[in-house]
């Protein structure tokens, strides 16, 4: 991956001071230090996970407890360090006690997300556990029945692919779950080699080409919490696409218009039927 550009960087650091000066939601009178996130400003992977928990808010970085200690693992399982990706949370300050996110709360902190993926550009992102895998994927299906399927997405104009995985802390006392874990982060590797277009055949299926990006104008920090451009890569699969495409385009076939609806959880909706399942197993990758 090529380094980000100083201009890239330059924006990253501006954000990053105003995440840690940030008085939004309610959150900023009980934290300790504002977490922004850390690693290679240009990652061609990145990691999001649900909030900063006690170390992370005492520390000001992303996971640094025990289940930091199980995400570096798996990523040198991987060949990987955690200064190669970039890691970051939904939320940015710690919700006292560990609770939940609140709806409020995540609408209020989104726009640094959205800004984040758009300045690094990553080529996947894994979301840790159900909070970022709904939010990222605007999608109520839980984390157990998507984990380990890949979905091409665009988030901040940005074509990617969304790979959701278990939450490392969650994993960290079931067995079964870590085990399932482990087996997914095996997969990233052959996923990213498809996002680089290593795979044959796999460069003319970039997600989002070729496709109109509705909403085009990114969410911006700052900007008052508009969302970002997003679109499952179904919604407009490009004239003379090839076969492996629109199978992969299939597996986010519960495409949902850009209805300029306010982005995040919604406990109203009932959870969509999962179709990821036949999307993932046509890609041919796992
Ligand atoms: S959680 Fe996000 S929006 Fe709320 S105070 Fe922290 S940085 Fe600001």
């Amino acid at each position: 991956m090529p380094p980000a550009t100083d201009d890239t960087v330059a924006a990253l650091d501006e954000l990053r001071r105003e995440v840690e000066s940030c008085t939004r939601c309610p959150l900023h009178a009980t934290r300790t230090r504002a977490v922004f996130g850390e690693g290679d400003y240009g990652a061609e992977l990145m990691f999001v996970g649900e909030a900063p928990g006690y170390h992370e808010d005492q520390q000001g970085r992303p996971f640094v407890g025990a289940a930091g200690k199980l995400l570096e693992e798996l990523l040198a399982s991987i060949g990987l360090t955690r200064q190669q990706v970039f890691i970051a949370n939904v939320l940015k300050s710690r919700p006292p006690n560990n609770r939940d996110p609140r709806p409020e709360e995540i609408d209020a902190c989104q726009p640094y997300l959205w800004r984040q993926i758009e300045l690094i550009r990553p080529k996947v992102i894994c979301t840790l556990g159900n909070h970022a895998t709904k939010l990222l994927s605007r999608d109520q299906t839980g984390i157990t029945r998507v984990h380990g399927k890949p979905r091409a997405m665009e988030i901040s104009g940005v074509p990617l692919y969304l790979f959701p995985i278990f939450h490392p802390a969650a994993a960290l006392y079931t067995p079964a779950m870590l085990a399932t874990l482990k087996e997914d982060m095996a997969r990233l590797p052959e996923l990213l080699a498809y996002a680089r277009g290593e795979r044959p055949g796999a460069g003319a299926e970039e997600p989002g080409a070729g496709g109109e990006q509705p909403g085009a104008e990114p969410g911006r920090a700052g900007a008052g919490g508009e969302r970002p451009a997003w679109r499952p890569a179904a919604a407009a699969p490009a004239a003379g696409q090839t076969p492996a495409a629109d199978t992969l385009f299939a597996g986010a076939g519960a495409a949902r218009p850009d209805d300029g609806s306010a982005w995040g959880p919604d406990p109203s909706q009932p959870s969509e039927p999962d179709t990821t399942d036949a999307g993932s197993e046509q890609l041919g990758l796992f």
